[in-house]
C-alpha cells in the first residue's frame, strides 16, 4: 500500500485506489491511498507549522535537499520512467524523458536558491536607502493532471520549496504512481517534517480543501479549463495567490515554401507523440494551398508507419490512451468531425487489443482534412491523437486562422522565409512559438505558459517562476 506522506510520516488514507496500466488493463500497478477532507486538513496544518522555519531555512540548505532529490530522479531514470510510462502509457523513450527532464528541474532549482537575489537602490530622499527583496509566499497549494505525471509535479514543487515555502501537494487520481515516487524521494531528501506533503485523493474532495482553507496562500495548477475556472473563482473569492495552466488548440501553420519532411515531422511529433495527451500538442493544423494536398498525402504516408502498441515495448511509436473515458471522449470527437463533414484521411478507430492480445485503451491516430474553422474539432480541445487540417489562401490568412482561437499556449510554423518566420514570432498569439520544430517539446530552464484562455497569472519554470513563488518586499532605511 502506498500511503500519503504528512508532517514528516506516512499514512493511511481513508480509502485506497487502484493503479491500472492502460496499454494492459489487467495488470494493476499497486493500490494507493486516498485522502479525504480531514486529512487534507492535517496536511495543510503541517504544512503551515513548517512554513516559519522553512522560510528562513539557509540558501545551502534548500540547495542541498533539492539537489540530492534531483541527483536521485536522474540515478533511476529508467525505473521511474518504466512506472510512468506502466501507469500514463507514454512510451518508455518519452516517459525517461520526462523524468530526466524533472531530474534536471530539480538541480535548476538547487541553484535558484542559491542565486535569489533582490535590488538594493539609492532613494530619491537623501540619506535613505531602499532594498527590494523577495520573501516566500508561505504555505502552497499544488494541483496537478494526469499527463505529466512527474514533470509537472517537478516544476512545481522544485521551485516553491528553492524560494522558501511549504507545500500540499495533491497529483491526478489517474497517476500516483509516480507522485508517490517523488514524495519518497523527497522524504528521503533531508527536508524539515511538514515542508513536504502528499495528499492523493479526489480533486473535489481533497483540491476542494486547499482552495477554500485560509491557510493555503497561494495555489498553482495545471489541468482543464472548467477546473481552472473553480480554481480560480474560489481563490479569488478569498484573496489568495494563483496561476493556472490550462488547455490549448494550437495551431501549427505549414507555408508553401517549407521542408516538407521537416513540417511533416514536426506535425506528427507535435499531433501524436504522447498519444497526443500534450497540453502543447498541436491539433490544428493549417497549410497554405500550394502545399496542402502533397502535405496531407506525406501526412498520411508517415502515419502508415506509426505503430501503436503497449508503452514499454521497443519500437512502439504511440501508446495507449490514458483512461477509458478519455479514448470515450476521443472517438466522440472523430465521429463529430465526420458528422461536421470534415474528410478523415486516416485512422480514428479504437483498438481493442494490441499485437499481443492485450486489452488496452489504443487508438489509432486520426487525421481529418478539408475542415473548417467554426468545426468543434478545430475549436474545442479533444486531448487525443486527433489532428484536423485547414486550408489558407496564403500566410496572412494562416497566421489569422492560428490566432482564431481563445486558446494561447503554444504556436508553430514550418517555414523557410526568414521574413515569415519574423512576423509569426512577433504576432503568434500565444505564451510559446516554435519555428520548425513541434510545439511539444520544450526547454526545462526557460519560462513556459501561455495568454488568453489557455494561462492565467505569472509564468511557471525558469527564473520567472520566482514571480509566483515569491511576493516583493520593499524595505527603506535611514542611515
Ligand atoms: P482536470 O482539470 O480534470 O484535473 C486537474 C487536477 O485538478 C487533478 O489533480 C484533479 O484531481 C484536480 N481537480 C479536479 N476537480 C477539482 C476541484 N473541484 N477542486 C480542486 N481540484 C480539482 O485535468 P486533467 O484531465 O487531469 O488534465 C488534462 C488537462 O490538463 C487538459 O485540458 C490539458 O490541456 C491540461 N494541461 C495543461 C497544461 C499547461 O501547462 N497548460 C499542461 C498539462 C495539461
Amino acid at each position: 500500500m502506498h500511503q500519503n506522506f504528512i508532517g514528516g510520516e506516512w499514512v493511511q488514507g481513508a480509502r485506497t485506489s487502484r493503479n491500472i496500466n492502460p496499454s494492459d488493463t489487467r495488470d494493476v500497478i499497486g493500490e494507493y491511498a486516498q485522502a479525504d477532507a480531514a486529512q487534507a486538513r492535517q496536511a495543510i496544518a503541517a504544512a503551515h507549522a513548517a512554513q516559519a522555519a522553512w522560510g528562513v531555512s539557509t540558501p545551502q540548505q534548500r540547495f542541498d535537499v533539492l539537489d540530492a532529490a534531483g541527483s536521485e530522479i536522474l540515478a533511476r531514470k529508467a525505473e521511474l520512467g518504466d512506472l510512468l510510462a506502466r501507469e500514463e502509457g507514454k512510451t518508455l523513450p518519452e516517459a525517461i524523458g520526462e523524468v530526466v527532464r524533472a531530474g534536471n528541474i530539480f538541480k535548476f532549482f538547487a541553484g535558484e536558491a542559491l542565486r535569489a537575489a533582490g535590488d538594493l537602490l539609492a532613494s530619491v530622499r537623501p540619506g535613505v536607502g531602499v532594498e527590494v527583496t523577495r520573501e516566500p509566499v508561505g504555505v502552497v497549494g499544488l494541483i496537478t493532471p494526469w499527463n505529466f505525471p512527474i514533470a509537472i509535479p517537478a516544476w512545481k514543487i522544485a521551485p516553491a520549496l528553492a524560494h522558501g515555502n511549504t507545500v500540499v501537494f495533491k497529483p491526478a487520481d489517474l497517476v500516483p504512481g509516480s507522485a508517490w515516487a517523488l514524495a519518497d524521494i523527497l522524504s528521503r531528501s533531508g527536508l524539515p517534517a511538514g515542508v513536504f506533503n502528499l495528499v492523493m485523493g479526489r480533486g473535489s474532495e481533497v483540491g476542494a480543501v486547499l482552495l477554500d482553507d485560509t491557510r493555503v496562500n497561494a495555489i498553482s495548477f495545471t489541468g482543464s479549463v472548467p477546473t481552472g475556472q473553480r480554481v480560480a473563482a474560489a481563490c479569488v473569492a478569498r484573496m489568495a495567490k494563483f496561476q493556472l495552466e490550462m488547455g490549448g488548440k494550437n495551431p501549427f501553420v505549414v507555408l508553401d515554401d517549407a521542408d516538407l519532411n521537416v513540417a511533416v515531422g514536426a506535425a506528427v511529433n507535435s499531433g501524436f507523440f504522447s498519444t497526443g495527451q500534450r497540453c502543447t500538442a498541436s491539433s490544428r493544423v493549417i497549410v497554405t494551398e500550394g502545399i496542402h494536398d502533397r502535405f496531407v498525402a506525406a501526412m498520411a504516408e508517415k502515419m502508415k508507419t506509426l505503430k501503436v502498441d503497449d508503452a514499454r515495448k521497443a519500437g512502439t511509436d504511440i501508446g495507449p490512451v490514458v483512461d477509458e473515458k478519455q479514448l470515450a471522449q476521443n472517438l466522440e470527437y472523430v465521429g463529430i468531425g465526420k458528422n461536421e463533414g470534415a474528410r478523415l484521411v486516416a485512422g480514428g478507430e479504437a483498438i481493442p487489443t494490441n499485437v499481443d492480445g492485450q486489452p488496452g485503451f489504443f487508438m489509432a491516430p486520426a487525421l481529418f482534412s478539408e475542415t473548417t474553422p467554426g468545426m468543434r474539432i478545430n475549436t474545442e480541445e479533444i486531448f487525443g491523437p486527433v489532428v484536423s487540417v485547414q486550408r489558407a489562401k496564403n500566410y496572412d490568412e494562416a497566421l489569422h486562422l492560428a490566432n482564431d482561437t481563445p486558446f494561447g499556449l503554444a504556436s508553430g510554423i514550418a517555414t523557410t522565409s526568414l521574413k515569415h518566420a519574423t512576423h509569426f514570432k512577433r504576432h503568434a498569439q500565444a505564451g510559446m512559438v516554435m519555428v520548425n520544430l513541434p510545439t511539444a517539446g520544450v526547454d526545462y530552464h526557460v519560462p513556459f505558459g501561455g495568454r488568453k484562455g489557455s494561462s492565467y497569472g505569472p509564468r511557471e519554470q525558469g527564473r520567472y517562476a520566482a514571480e509566483f513563488f515569491t511576493t516583493v518586499k520593499t524595505a527603506y532605511t535611514q542611515a
